[in-house]
């Protein structure tokens, strides 16, 4: 598409938001639940394009951000053993557990290697036979099949030194979650792209069945967001409530079936704690009894016991669109993408993180 044709098809999406969010006649409140969301509604500047009474929140949609202190200070402290090699993403070494990070452990000596891939362990493992190598699986719907192929390629290699310390978590649960707390006030979802094309458009139909809201998936560019939140208005304006798919050209109603079955082999569904939201009915994954042999909390469990920082951190308010970054007393002060106080600033994905590069100077803190 010419820059101009986008130009024209989302001056004409804005005209559309603008008359049906006028017919509403109150305000609306729609939430993004993926960070890519996140930052590309930035990047775009499609804040600044919504009329006065459409306002976007962002939930938890950034896996860094919602994982809990409880779950660093376990990687923390198998990190800390001699007979440990931690393999992580990037992001997860300047996460703050309750007394330390990744990073500080690692800076006095701890063997914690970066991968690209969960996968990637497998061969650190090969190359380190003595060694416990424990992948530190956090992610969502999308990032869970790959850590499951990977468990299944140590068992068919014979590897019995590779472990999992498991976080992956389910979208919609969390989304019950954030339904029935009554501080949240949301009119739609903006629906994960990445997550749905995974798991289809069908776990989302009980927005509409149970709760009367609409949901659109959605891509991530400019024109697609703009569509969607055109889709989200008028449902909203006219009492309509349906999932609908903007995203067709890789989102099925039935998702992958390949790799929804690869995740369903190896893990089950668990309750999980989540930041700043607590504990959440089967929101999480652990790894079946068949292979409890690469689940470290098993093999090797830990008695750590978290106690809460004090903290004027507001992550988990943050986290549930009940304030925004700006309305945390450290945002910009004492917590800033180099010496980030909270999760929600560590992740180039995460809500705090994308308000201070894209949102800073630009007078839109008010929306
Ligand atoms: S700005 Fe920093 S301290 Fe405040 S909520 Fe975000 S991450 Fe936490």
């Amino acid at each position: 598409m010419s820059a101009q044709e986008e130009r024209r098809q989302a001056q004409e999406l804005v005209a559309v938001i603008e008359r049906e969010a006028k017919a509403a006649g109150r305000p609306l409140r729609f939430m993004e639940v993926c960070g890519t969301h996140t930052v590309s509604i930035f990047r775009a500047g499609i804040r600044q394009l919504l009329p006065e009474n459409v306002e976007l929140v962002s939930g938890p949609g950034c896996p860094v951000c919602v994982t809990p202190d409880s779950y660093m200070d376990k990687a923390i402290a198998y990190a800390e053993r001699d007979d440990v090699i931690i393999t992580t993403f990037g992001d997860m070494l300047k996460v703050p557990g309750s007394r330390s990070s990744l990073n500080e452990v690692r800076a006095k000596g701890a063997d914690i290697r970066i991968v690209y891939s969960p996968l990637d362990s497998v061969k650190v493992a090969a190359e380190n036979p003595d060694k416990k190598v424990v992948f530190l699986a956090v992610g969502f719907e999308t990032t869970a099949p790959t850590a499951a192929a990977t468990v299944i390629a140590a068992e068919k290699q014979g590897l019995k030194n590779l472990y999992m310390l498991s976080a992956h978590k389910l979208v919609p649960p969390v989304m019950h979650a954030l339904l029935n707390d009554p501080d949240v006030k949301v009119d739609g979802f903006i629906l994960p792209g990445h997550v749905c094309v995974i798991t289809g458009t069908k776990p989302f139909a009980f927005l509409p069945a149970q709760y009367h809201l609409p949901g659109v998936v959605t891509g991530f560019e400019a024109v697609p967001i703009l569509r969607s939140l055109a889709r989200l208005t008028t449902m909203a304006a006219r009492g309509e409530a349906a999932v609908e798919n903007e995203y067709p050209s890789v989102v099925r109603t039935d998702g992958n079936p390949v790799s929804r079955q690869l995740t369903e082999q190896v893990y089950e569904p668990v309750d999980a704690e989540w930041r700043g939201i607590g504990m959440v009915p089967k929101s999480g994954l652990r790894m079946r009894d068949a292979f409890a042999a690469h689940d470290i909390e098993r093999i090797l469990p830990l008695d750590i016991q978290t106690v809460p920082k004090k903290t004027a951190c507001r992550c988990g308010d943050v986290l549930r669109g009940v304030v925004k970054p700006v309305e945390c007393p450290l945002f910009g002060k004492a917590c800033i993408p180099t010496h980030a106080v909270g999760p929600c600033m560590v992740s180039v994905e995460g809500v705090c993180a994308a308000w201070y590069k894209y949102g800073r100077g630009r007078f839109i803190y008010g929306k």
